[in-house]
């Protein structure tokens, strides 16, 4: 057993990381290939298969010592079939059976999930969550993902999409258009490109001034991180704009606190990168909103895997899987 490994793959839109991880979590060797989304999807898990056949060629590792592959994809996930239900930029038709085509691929045995979930599961082993078994973790980067664990097991819901936390209202009236076909949802607040929208907003007024609107000046177009950095510097615009972020996303913890009262909620993904200034903001806006016995036992920090929790997630699937 010692020296099995399990394939941990995190699909993505452009690029599919993989590693190849121990049965303890650790990752031994790790490496990215590009997702090729034509053909309708057709040649992704081939690929996948010949990059671990490739990479363990190249290592001098036999094919048995991996045990199994799991992998995060970028949409809501039938957790039994392994059918991916539908996916926006990965070419595949809906209701594609991804668990079927991995395990046709790659000859391992295979499992699926959402990639947020995926994330969530490599927090909760490896990373932030420190094996709490209660454990909710948002990704906050293009989009906003959720994962919910609950006793140690991600909350599917019946059609896979439980924990969808990026859709969560948080403007009833007069939101902007989310991608999802909603408007108000916390994605279009607390995403990067929500932060963005925001900041823009203001920046258009004719009155402003400071150092984020030189930032836009001189380059015509700002990023969610000049936020946080001329926040940090103490600019009155991107402390407004963060302010604002930081109400709707701390709200939304606040009251899937109050639901689940979890050990721990994490958050990840790009715009975590922020740290602290993020979270402590967040921290007041929680504090005020969360149930009394919430705010003494749940503890909101910061992811702390990065881009290595998909496929810890994955590899952690395959552990679960075997331990059943
Ligand atoms: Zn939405």
């Amino acid at each position: 057993m010692a020296n099995q490994w399990i394939a941990g793959v995190d699909l993505g839109g452009t690029t599919t990381k993989i590693a190849f991880i121990t049965m303890n979590g650790e990752i031994v060797y790790k490496w990215e290939i590009t997702t090729d989304n034509s053909n309708e999807g057709q040649n992704i898990t081939a690929n996948i298969a010949k990059a671990i056949d490739e990479k363990l060629l190249q290592l001098g590792q036999a094919k048995e010592n991996v045990i199994g592959i799991g992998m995060g994809a970028p949409g809501p996930v039938d957790y039994e079939t392994g059918i991916i239900l539908n996916v926006v930029n990965l070419g595949w038709k809906d209701n594609y059976p991804l668990k079927d085509s991995l395990e046709l691929a790659t000859s391992l045995p295979a499992v699926v999930e959402n990639d947020a979930n995926c994330a969530a599961l490599g927090e909760m082993w490896k990373g932030a969550g420190n094996g709490a078994k209660n454990l909710v973790c948002v990704t906050l980067g293009t989009g906003v993902g959720g994962g919910v664990i609950a006793n140690g097991q991600i909350i599917q819901g019946v059609n896979g999409a439980a924990g969808e936390i990026g859709h969560l209202t948080v403007i009833p009236e007069g939101g902007a258009p989310c991608n999802c076909g909603k408007t108000g949802c916390l994605e279009t607040v607390a995403s990067a490109t929500g932060i963005v929208r925001l900041a823009l907003k203001e920046l258009n007024n004719d009155e402003v001034a400071g150092e984020l609107h030189d930032i836009f000046l001189k380059n015509g177009k700002i990023t969610a991180k000049d936020v946080f950095d001329t926040a940090r510097n103490g600019d009155p615009l991107a402390k407004k704009v963060l302010a604002d972020v930081t109400f709707h996303l701390g709200f939304v913890l606040a009251n899937i606190g109050n639901t689940l009262n979890p050990e721990g909620i994490v958050l990840g993904g790009g715009v975590s990168k922020a740290g602290n200034i993020l979270l402590d903001s967040v921290n007041e806006s929680f504090a005020k909103f969360a149930f009394s016995a919430v705010k003494n036992s749940t503890k909101l920090a910061l992811a702390t895997l990065g881009n290595d929790a998909g496929v810890l997630g994955g590899a952690w699937l395959i552990k679960n899987k075997l331990n059943q």
